[in-house]
């Protein structure tokens, strides 16, 4: 059995959104922080008990660097970005995603925050018709000419952003990872099987687009979140090894999975 440490003041950007949702409900019932806040455009459908949820434009730089200076978190996890199926507002993409993602980076770095995760996708590595079999990280990114989703460049080019930002020169001390989830299912999907089932219903299923032979990874939702906690941990009890302190126990129970 292993000892969970707190995480201290977590973070979750995106926490009213499907994925954000699912880790506030995790860290949550597993006491995994001593405070957790929510930053997202609009209120939570469902508020997790205890946890300060606020709105707030995390692309309006200045009204971030004030937010994280009031609240100094020590975790981030910023997972909010505008829907895939809005892609077609490139603008959009590239202000929440890109913009929005360096100046999540800025102000953590000016303000003292520990670790940050950053959710990117797993199509970050695909061209959408080649074939990837056990593809892992080392795959290279697939954005710009060769990359028909400008969504995905997006999502690649804020996850070089944050990568390049561990153990930067100009701030050493904060630790930074990427998760690349698959299409995710599970309580409060919206976008993946409500749309196929209603596809279904409508009765438009005559036609069929290959040879019915592709396989594809799902992830459910939980899985995903877990994810999640386990990286944020992880960044967290590095820093707290080089920077000495030992954070006190915050419970004894065993993380699902480990
Ligand atoms: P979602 O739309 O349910 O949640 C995203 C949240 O971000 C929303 O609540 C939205 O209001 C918020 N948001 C958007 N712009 C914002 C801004 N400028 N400031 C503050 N908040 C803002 O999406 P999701 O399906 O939960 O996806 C979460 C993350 O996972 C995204 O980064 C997405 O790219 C990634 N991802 C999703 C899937 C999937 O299958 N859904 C697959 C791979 C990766």
């Amino acid at each position: 059995e292993k000892q969970i440490r707190s995480l201290g003041h977590v973070l979750v950007t995106g926490g009213s959104g499907f994925l954000g949702h699912h880790i506030v409900s995790l860290l949550s019932s597993r006491k995994a922080c001593s405070k957790l806040t929510v930053l997202d455009l609009k209120p939570p459908a469902k508020p997790v008990a205890g946890v300060n949820y606020e709105q707030g434009d995390l692309t309006d730089y200045v009204a971030m660097l004030k937010f994280f200076g009031k609240h100094k978190f020590d975790g981030v996890i910023h997972t909010a970005s505008p829907l895939m199926t809005a892609s077609s507002n490139r603008d959009l993409a590239y202000k929440v995603n890109v913009e929005g993602t360096k100046n999540m980076i800025r102000v953590a770095q000016e303000t003292g925050v520990k670790a940050f995760v950053y959710t990117s996708s797993a199509s970050v590595i695909h061209d959408t018709t080649s074939d990837l079999i056990n593809a892992n990280e080392t795959y290279p990114l697939i954005m710009g000419k060769e990359q028909p989703e400008y969504y995905t460049t997006t999502k690649a080019q804020a996850e070089m952003h944050v990568l390049a930002s561990n153990r930067s020169p100009s701030h050493p001390k904060l630790l930074t990872t990427a998760i690349r989830p698959s299409a995710m299912f599970g309580e409060g999907d919206v976008q993946l099987i409500p749309p196929g089932l209603s596809a279904y219903y409508r009765g438009q299923t005559k036609f069929q687009i290959g040879d019915n032979e592709n396989l594809f990874d799902f992830t459910e939702i939980t899985n995903v979140a877990h994810a999640h906690h386990l990286a944020l941990a992880a960044l967290m009890a590095t820093r707290e090894r080089e920077d000495g302190g030992l954070a006190a126990p915050l419970n004894h129970e065993k993380v699902d999975g480990e």
